[in-house]
């Protein structure tokens, strides 16, 4: 590849490529076969093609199976007793069956077409005289296809997360819609505290929104040694944050979507204010973790959940891989 581009180089040319993205351990069932708005493969072709210099897209062995015959195309179902689940030995469907993805790696590809500007200009017509001029040149890349591969990436996550957002959130109504404020403090309420707990060590969870038990209240529960420390209890009703600084990149996850992390900046240091289970108000200073924990039960209770935030994730990684590349010259 790189003395294709050198090639071009030497030439005064420009080459283009093909970048491939692959998404492992993507759940089955995202995306909807009954509406072609919806089908995923479709989504994905948009997002890709949406790319600069991107003209074709590929899911999985798409170009070459239009050559191919049906038996050499499908991919065989087997059943793995050991793993106790369906396999395919081949991955031809590139992941996606009907618009819906069937479990295995989502496999697309970008087909880019070469730079426009050339250094060996291209004829062109002249918009006063009419006549035939050389094309004029700036300056110019040889090959995006690195780069392309960067941007592919952040598309194919933004789509992935959006199809996981919908499946998964509209199961849900309660955690996508912000709680309502706690007004009484009886003995039903103290109750809801000591479940939420319960529900919180029993899925050895840190933390626990009422939300996540379809209660929409202002209700969070925190216990960052899980059950460890008697003192790390806490109560959060009516939290908010009052003051935030500082930033810190983590692996996060939710007991309201299993098996699924990804990494969130939150702030390094958060204080809320927040009302314990009889009502007094208390503020509470919490670092990492527990700052952490603050920002995603609060998060809960306004209705968003950690993953929505995987997409500034994805814009910062790309600020940072350009920032590699052009450090290397590669963009
Ligand atoms: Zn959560």
């Amino acid at each position: 590849m790189k003395a294709e581009v050198d090639q071009a180089l030497r030439a005064g040319d420009s080459v283009g490529g093909i970048f491939e993205v692959v998404a492992h351990n993507v759940v089955p069932g995202l995306g909807n076969h009954a509406q072609w708005d919806e089908k995923l493969d479709g989504l994905l072709a948009r997002a890709v093609m949406s790319i600069q210099a991107v003209k074709g897209v590929e899911i999985g062995s798409g170009v070459s199976n239009a050559t191919s015959y049906g038996s050499e195309v499908q991919d065989e179902i087997r059943y793995d007793a050991a793993a106790r689940r369906f396999q395919r030995p081949t991955n031809r469907a590139g992941g996606l069956e009907g618009g819906i993805t069937n479990g295995e790696d989502v496999v697309v590809r970008g087909y880019l077409k070469p730079i426009s500007t050339l250094r060996r200009a291209m004829e062109t017509a002249d918009l006063k005289t009419k006549t035939p001029v050389k094309a004029a040149y700036e300056r110019s890349d040889i090959c995006v296809v690195p780069a392309a591969g960067v941007a592919g990436e952040a598309m194919t996550a933004l789509v992935l997360a959006g199809a996981f957002l919908q499946k998964f959130g509209g199961d849900s109504i309660v955690l996508t819609r912000p709680a309502t404020r706690v007004t009484k403090f009886d003995a039903d309420f103290e109750t809801l505290c000591a479940d939420m707990f319960e529900s919180m060590y029993a899925a050895q969870g840190v933390g626990l929104a009422a939300p996540q038990i379809g209660k929409s209240v202002r209700l969070a529960v925190i216990d960052v040694t899980v059950g460890k420390n008697p003192e790390a209890k806490l109560v959060l009703v009516n939290p908010e944050i009052i003051h935030a600084e500082g930033e810190h990149r983590d692996e996060e996850g939710c007991l309201s979507v299993p098996g699924f992390r990804g990494a969130v900046i939150r702030p390094q240091f958060v204080t809320v204010r927040a009302q314990n289970a009889k009502g007094e108000t208390y503020e509470m200073r919490g670092e990492g973790l527990l700052g952490r924990a603050f920002c995603h039960e609060i998060d809960h209770l306004n209705g968003v959940l950690f993953i929505q935030h995987l997409s500034l994730i994805k814009r910062d990684l790309i600020k940072r891989k350009i920032r590699k590349l052009s450090k290397r010259g590669e963009w």
